[in-house]
């Protein structure tokens, strides 16, 4: 009895005698995450901590400490060392057949050339690449950085949607894993994903949530980066109050670590937001700040930032030219910047305060023209990840092409035989011959119609989406834009112009919460609600309108001839057409509505058309109004009259605000209320 107390007893001893020692992997992994989760605010110092770290470790150890190397070089915008520690990470991984190292290291391989080399192929191969490792792995925070990152892949694409879908599933794979780090990072990008659509709610949720982890679990650098993070939706939100008060937050963090190399642009952004309320001192204080930091890290973004603003705020002082000058030079580098048009509107704000209204136009049109070519670019983008998302649709239409084209060559042929018999028999001076001549004829002719209408056939599928019938984008860009769009002063615009009934209207339709009746009922319950839309929408308009779907659930409508006292009616029809009944599905009625941005197109008679896709656009500002102001109604421009190119690019910038101060009118027209769904009896 007493000799087994005695074992016990040493055994306790030797246990926590090992416990003191520690265990040497825990301690490398402990101190290697510390090191990478303050890489973000202080990447100098993490390289300094992980040269260190790095003695004595070789194989799997030293490839990991290359993962986060490569990350603390990255956020340095040292993108030669990022790759370099990156490739050595992944030789590591392929030599050790340890797959989770050599995602990891994929990971970090593409973010440096995806960022700084603008090669997205290669990024893109080595994202799929980890994607799938990824998938076998048991670590957590692997698993959420790859959906993480496909998340992003997908957004660049201009599949948001899909996009906000990854980094949903990657913060529930972060929550089930119990890694806070992943989770911090996953809420990060999901908050981003979310602002950017408008759901600033729930983004905000997300700030919050990270910003009450970082501060329990004691970790500065997060705590600062879930604040940056916080500023950046309350910004987008059109929240300054909360967006100032989460950078000053931010930038406190950020001195109190010295955060050097991170500190610069808060600095700047301080300044614009100082500015915005018209604190000029304390804009330059920041901005001059910003300016000094910058210079002494070497951090050459943060320079011209920081030269941009501080040269604003001289403008607001009257110091012109000085201040020009700096904003001009400061702007030439950061025109691939994707706050470029942001800082113009700025800039064309500061000049047009001091009286330089002819330099702040054009300050205005060029960001009007920057922020078009971006527009359109991103609906390219997102029409082509429609595209891909109904390859499999358009494989069977165009299987089905296929066959009409063959049934259509075999017509071509008969008809081409039986002309030549045609000729052969007409060489024949018979009476047979006339009368087979006169057969024959009969014959061609009618061959000739049904290639006619085969012809026909093939142009209507080519136009007309297959889901709902109505005519697709091509249909729009092939048929309309050449018929309508034409520059004031063509003979049809006179000629509509002496009727008295000029201009037109383009309407973007967009169904509410779409994605719950797909997610709550199903695919097939979210396609009949869209083939009843869109019928319902088609018995609105009037003949001579065109209907178009232009993407998932939103319609583009455009009606020629008619003014906005019109669209105010057509807007009232559509929406009780959509939201007044409800739509019987299997099993059940539910209600679906829709919201409309609109923009009218009429102009003086001899003014100059603006591009439709500048219209359209404008609709698009106005569509996205209408929903976060609630849905189930229509926003429209006022008065085609006013939109001249700088009035289209503060309507650009900040619809609201562009209205707010008077530089356009909008109109409102709301829906019918609520019908209730129901379970069918
Ligand atoms: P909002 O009110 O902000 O417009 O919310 P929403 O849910 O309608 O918007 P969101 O763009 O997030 O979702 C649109 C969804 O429409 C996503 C996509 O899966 C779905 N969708 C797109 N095309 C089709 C289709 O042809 N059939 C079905 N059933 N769903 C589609
Ligand atoms: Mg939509
Ligand atoms: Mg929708």
């Amino acid at each position: 009895m007493v000799v087994r107390r005695l074992l016990l007893g040493l055994l306790l001893v030797c246990q926590a005698a090992v416990a003191q020692s520690g265990d040497p992997h825990a301690d490398f992994t402990r101190d290697l995450t510390a090191i990478r989760e303050e890489a973000y605010v202080t990447p100098r110092a993490a390289l300094r901590r992980l040269d260190v770290l790095r003695q004595g470790h070789t194989g799997r150890e030293l490839g990991q400490v290359l993962v986060v190397t490569s990350g603390a070089y990255w956020w340095l915008k040292d993108m030669n060392r990022a790759v370099d520690a990156a490739l050595g990470a992944e030789r590591l991984g392929r030599e050790l057949h340890d797959d989770d190292l050599l995602a990891q290291a994929m990971l970090h391989h593409a973010y440096a050339l995806s960022k700084y080399v603008h090669d997205q192929e290669a990024a893109r191969r080595l994202v799929q690449g980890a994607a799938r490792l990824a998938d076998d792995s048991a670590d957590p925070y692997l698993k959420t950085e790859a959906l993480v990152t496909q998340g992003m892949l997908a957004e660049e694409d201009g599949d948001t949607a899909g996009g906000i879908e990854l980094v949903t599933r990657a913060v529930d794979v972060a929550r089930a894993g119990n890694d806070p780090d992943a989770l911090q990072m996953a809420l990060r990008e999901q908050a981003r994903l979310l602002a950017s659509v408008g759901k600033f709610t729930e983004a905000l949720a997300r700030t919050d949530e990270m910003i009450a982890a970082a501060r329990a679990r004691g970790i500065r650098g997060q705590l600062a980066h879930a604040r940056l993070s916080e500023y950046a939706t309350a910004a987008r939100a059109g929240n300054p109050k909360r967006a100032e008060s989460a950078l000053r937050a931010a930038v406190d963090l950020l001195e109190k670590l010295d955060a050097q190399e991170r500190l610069a642009v808060p600095l700047a952004n301080l300044s614009e937001l100082y500015m915005q309320g018209r604190r000029y001192g304390e804009a330059e204080r920041a901005a001059t700040k910003a300016l000094r930091i910058s210079r002494a890290v070497g951090d050459d973004y943060g320079i011209r930032l920081a030269t941009f603003e501080l040269g604003l705020t001289q403008i607001y002082f009257r110091n012109i030219a000085e201040g020009r000058a700096m904003a001009d030079k400061a702007l030439e580098a950061l025109k691939s910047d994707d706050q470029y048009v942001r800082m113009l509107l700025n800039y064309g704000h500061a000049l047009g305060q001091v009286g330089f209204g002819e330099a702040a136009l054009t300050i205005y049109e060029k960001a009007g023209s920057v922020s078009l070519a971006a527009w359109r670019k991103e609906k390219e983008l997102s029409y082509e990840a429609l595209q891909r998302a109904r390859d499999n649709q358009k494989k069977q239409t165009e299987l089905a092409a296929l066959h009409h084209e063959s049934v259509l060559k075999a017509a071509e042929l008969t008809s081409a035989r039986r002309q030549r018999s045609l000729w052969v028999a007409l060489s024949a001076t018979t009476c047979v011959a006339v009368i087979l001549i006169a057969l024959l004829y009969g014959r061609v002719a009618k061959a000739n119609k049904a290639l006619q209408q085969k012809n026909e056939q093939l142009f209507m599928q080519s136009t007309r989406d297959s889901l709902t019938g109505l005519f697709n984008r091509h249909y729009f860009y092939e048929q309309v834009v050449p018929r309508h769009h034409r520059k004031a002063g063509a003979a049809s615009d006179r000629r509509a112009g002496a009727e008295g009934r000029t201009g037109g209207v383009f309407l973007l339709m967009d169904i509410d919460r779409f994605k719950s009746i797909n997610d709550t009922l199903g695919h097939g319950a979210g396609d009949v609600v869209l083939k009843n839309v869109a019928a319902r929408l088609a018995a609105t308009l009037r003949e001579q309108d065109v209907l178009i779907r232009w993407g998932g659930e939103e319609f583009l409508a455009y009606l020629p001839g008619i003014g906005t006292d019109e669209a105010r009616q057509v807007c009232a029809r559509v929406l009780a057409a959509v939201g007044g009944t409800t739509i019987a599905l299997d099993d059940r009625e539910l209600t679906a509505t829709i919201s409309i941005g609109f923009c009218p197109k009429a102009l003086q008679p001899d003014a100059i058309d603006p591009d439709w896709e500048q219209l359209v656009h404008l609709a698009d500002l106005c569509l996205y109004a209408a929903k976060t102001g609630g849905r189930n109604q229509a926003i429209g421009i006022v008065d085609a009259g006013v939109l001249a190119p700088g009035v289209i690019a503060a309507a650009d910038a900040d619809l609201k605000r562009a209205a707010a101060e008077g530089r356009l009118a909008l109109l409102n027209v709301r829906g019918p209320a609520a019908v209730p769904d129901r379970a069918a009896a």
